[in-house]
């Protein structure tokens, strides 16, 4: 049959949200199957004080499929959202960094895993996380979480406090890059702040950049909360950021994320050195 030009586009559109939607559902499907499996990977990057002491470690979900190759989190955490798969994601991350800190008792500084505004929204979220802790004899106080400002809406005051109560680190994740509103931050009970990389690489006038950062510091000081940049890459980076009175770090320039198992975990005793 002979199409108008305007049916013609919508059909080619509905062609194409379908397709799209398709993959999506497929994907979604692959990681359930993967995470089934066990097929989720842990890795981690640490943190790093001034003196480059570890400070903490970051678990970051790596996915590797069969039929996909090496999908990155920045693809396959939007359909884990999407499809009501996150919580999985979540207790997979939990399981095996409590895994990995009982395996390795040397270890002496929080392990934070990333928490999704749904995990925020889900009623069983702090029953399942306390499960999982206590299965392994983990301290709430090893684990931080990672949450950004999407899961600090004013109805989910009462599980922020709730997880501070049980001893859970909280801080949040990318500060720069959703409305920062900053007032709400401090009304949450968290002991740390990150700063998306965005914050230093969109400000390109240093002057401005150094009167927010020195702001933030001077706030986050005075309310004793942690400031970490993140994506440090260069020492160029580390050294402005330093000079501004940033005491954390976190990036390339320090260290990529790893997978779990080849971590050099050696670093950790000249923290100890350090120390004494
Ligand atoms: P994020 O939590 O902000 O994690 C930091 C991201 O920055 C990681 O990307 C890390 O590899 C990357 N990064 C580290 N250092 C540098 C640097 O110096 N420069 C630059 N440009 N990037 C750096 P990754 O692993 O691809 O994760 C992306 C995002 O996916 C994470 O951002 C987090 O929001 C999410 N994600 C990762 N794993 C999980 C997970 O297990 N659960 C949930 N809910 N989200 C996760
Ligand atoms: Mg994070
Ligand atoms: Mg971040
Ligand atoms: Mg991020």
């Amino acid at each position: 049959c002979e199409l108008r030009a305007p049916n013609q586009m919508i059909t080619v559109f509905d062609q194409l949200t379908r397709r799209q939607t398709l993959a999506r559902h497929e994907m979604a499907l692959l990681l359930e199957k993967s995470i089934e499996l066990g097929e989720l990977q842990l890795h981690l990057q640490s943190k790093h004080d001034i003196q480059k002491n570890i400070t903490g470690y970051e678990a970051l979900a790596r996915w590797h499929n069969s039929l996909l190759g090496w999908v990155p989190p920045s693809q396959f955490i939007p359909i884990a959202e999407e499809f009501g798969l996150v919580s999985h994601v979540t207790r997979t991350m939990l399981d095996k960094v409590c895994q990995f800190i009982t395996a390795n008792p040397e270890i002496n500084v929080p392990v934070a895993i990333n928490i999704s505004s749904r995990d925020i929204e889900d009623p069983h979220f702090i029953t399942q996380i306390q499960n999982i802790t206590s299965k392994y004899g983990v301290a709430p106080q090893s684990i931080e979480l990672e949450l950004t400002e999407y899961s600090f809406a004013d109805d989910h005051n009462h599980v922020m406090d709730k997880l501070n109560e049980l001893g859970f680190m909280l801080s949040i994740d990318d500060f720069g890059t959703g409305y920062s509103n900053i007032a709400r931050v401090l009304e949450c009970p968290i002991q740390r702040l990150k700063l998306d990389r965005s914050l230093l690489t969109d400000i390109t006038d240093l002057k401005k950049q150094r009167s927010l950062l020195l702001g933030l510091k001077t706030i986050c000081e005075n309310m004793q909360i942690a400031l970490l940049a993140e994506g440090v890459e260069t020492l160029e980076d580390f050294e402005r950021l330093s000079k501004l009175g940033i005491t954390e770090f976190q990036g390339y320039w320090f260290s990529k994320p790893c997978s779990a198992n080849m971590i050099d975990l050696s670093l950790l005793k000249s923290n100890n050195k350090a120390l004494s």
